[in-house]
Order: C-alpha cells, then structure tokens, then sequence
C-alpha cells in the first residue's frame, strides 16, 4: 500500500455528486434506498472510474492489495454506515473486487473513540502503520490500523500471515472483526 494523492474531478461529475448527496440528505435516506441511488448512477460512476484509476499505484491497481487490477469503486466508509456518504468524494477508492466484495465489505472498524482503524492511503501515511519486509513481501503491521491492512494483504500468502499470525489473529478478536 502506498500514499495516494486524490484529484480533482472535472465540474459535471462533482456536481452530480453534490446533487445525489442533497438527494439522499433530503429524503434521509437510509442505506437501502443509498445502494439503489448509487446502483441507478451510471453517468456519475462513468466520471468517477477514470479519474480513480490515473490516481491508482501502476496500472489501475487496487488501492488496498495493489496486487490486483482495480475495477470496482469502493466506498471507505460504506453505504451500510454511512449512508449518506453514497456520493461523497473523498469516500470513493478504487478496489479489486476480492478486496471489495470479499475481504472490506461492510466492515467499518472503529476503536472506542470512534475513529477508524483502516488505512485510508488517501488520508494516512500508510508507512506509519505498516512495515515491508523486504525478504518475504509481507507486512508487519506497526498499529492497529496496520494489523488489518496486514490481514487483507497476505490472503494469498499464508507464510507471511504465519510470521505475524497470532498479532493479528488477537488484534482482530479484540476489535470483533
Ligand atoms: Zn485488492
């Protein structure tokens, strides 16, 4: 995982998302009726996906594993929390579809302050919460921020899940995740 800097989209797509946001604001939708704003937002999805993919490590790759190609536009925080975050901005990241549909989902992890304990490479130093070993290609996570990304990101490597197994394992029991 690398720092990401976050464009800036051209006006008609930012206005279409600031027109949805109000949509779904004035209605106060809840998360069923967000999925389906969001589903039904195809002109809007079509301005997000190419600007999400020249901000992409490489060639559209997943913002997460970064081993994969991105194809799918993740919500950060999702539709299921933050329903009114549908169309925000700063709350879309590109995705491969095992880190979207599979590993991140509806997860949200928060500590007992409310903060969130996932790296956003758009906001955090993802270098602050995970270190490379270079021998191995793992991640050993520095916090617990770190302790999750490290469990995404060695599912296709069980040696290096292995190396810091029992971290994460009661990190993320602690955390219920
Ligand atoms: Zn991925």
């Amino acid at each position: 995982m690398i720092p990401i800097q976050r464009s800036a989209l051209d006006a008609r797509t930012q206005r279409g998302l600031e027109r949805k946001s109000e949509e779904l604001r004035v209605k106060g939708a809840a998360t069923p009726e967000a999925r389906q704003a969001w589903k039904s937002a195809r002109t809007i999805r079509r301005g997000l996906a190419p600007v999400l993919s020249g901000m992409a490590p490489g060639l559209s790759r997943c913002m997460y594993c970064g081993d994969s190609e991105g194809t799918d536009i993740d919500h950060f925080r999702p539709i299921a929390s933050d329903p009114l975050g549908t169309f925000r901005w700063t709350n879309h990241l590109l995705a491969c579809s095992h880190c979207n549909s599979n590993m991140k989902r509806d997860r949200y992890p928060r500590d007992s302050s409310g903060a969130c304990l996932l790296v956003d490479p758009c906001v955090d130093d993802p270098h602050e919460h995970l270190e490379l070993t270079f021998a191995t290609g793992g991640y050993t996570p520095l916090t617990a921020k770190g302790v999750l990304y490290a469990m995404v990101r060695t599912k296709d490597s069980p040696g290096a899940a292995v190396m810091f197994g029992s971290r994460v394992v009661s990190a993320l029991q602690a955390l219920h995740w």
